[in-house]
């Protein structure tokens, strides 16, 4: 059976106790899902969210690192940190960390090897603005983002990776890719993983579709043939609507 990755980003929202209330939620109502899921509350959280997700399938997963390991660097989380309170996949490359924080392909992609190096999981955000989208530059910046994402990953570190295709556009606005569009989106960062580490590997890639992804519209869009899961933002707040797109078949 084709396996699914559903992932929850919190972003900021929900205090400490907010967040273990409603991953002590999900944690009962999702006990018997049968899709990969993951909830990435706020750093703040993440202590009291793993203990609270011990011992269950959830996995927990942080929104963003620092590209460094330690030392002076003021504000940022360091993975050693993460893996210290039992993270296992982290979200990088986020449209909001793009384009609000101005992050670079070349600094996602030391964070991503850097994850990688520690054992992570990481979720590799792509996706393009409106603007782009309308001067017909949706290849490039998609194909661009996955290149120098991925850059000097090696091919066996591959199953540690998920790419979220993510429309700028659509994060966030209510508005949502049909699922005809991102799946040809899907099946062109197949083709550019393809030229990067052959068919095989790019077929086995998931590939999850983010940007207004709701109980209503996730089931078609991951019936789709590329579509292999979805990172929530908005709907994954409340288990009443993420728990539907989690556990969608
Ligand atoms: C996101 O934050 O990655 C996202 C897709 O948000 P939303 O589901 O709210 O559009």
């Amino acid at each position: 059976m084709r396996s699914y990755f559903i992932a929850g980003n919190w972003k900021m929202h929900k205090t400490a106790a907010e967040s273990a209330a409603l991953a002590s939620e999900l944690r009962e109502k999702l006990a018997g899902c049968k899709e990969k899921v993951m909830v990435a509350p706020a750093f703040t959280a993440l202590s009291e969210v793993s203990k609270v997700l011990a011992g269950s399938s959830i996995l927990l997963g942080a929104q963003n690192m620092g590209p460094e390991e330690q030392g002076a660097h003021t504000g940022e989380v360091s993975v050693l940190m993460l893996k210290d309170l039992g993270v296992k996949v982290v979200i990088l490359g986020h449209s909001e960390r793009r384009h609000t924080y101005l992050e670079t392909d070349e600094l996602i992609n030391k964070k991503v090897l850097l994850a990688l190096k520690h054992g992570l999981e990481v979720i590799l955000c792509v996706g393009e603005t409106l603007e782009e989208r309308e001067a017909g530059r949706l290849e490039e910046v998609v194909g661009t983002q996955i290149e120098k994402g991925l850059a000097s990953v090696p091919a066996e570190k591959l199953p540690m990776v998920t790419i979220a295709y993510e429309p700028v556009w659509a994060i966030g606005t209510g508005k949502t890719a049909t699922p005809e569009d991102a799946d040809a989106v899907h099946a062109y960062c197949r083709k550019v993983l393809a030229g990067m580490y052959g068919e095989e590997a790019a077929r086995s890639m998931v590939i999850q579709y983010g940007g207004s992804v709701k109980p209503d519209n996730a089931a078609t869009l991951m019936g789709m043939p590329n579509i292999d899961g979805a990172l929530v933002g908005g709907a994954s707040l409340k288990a009443d609507t993420f728990v539907p797109i989690a556990c969608f078949r």
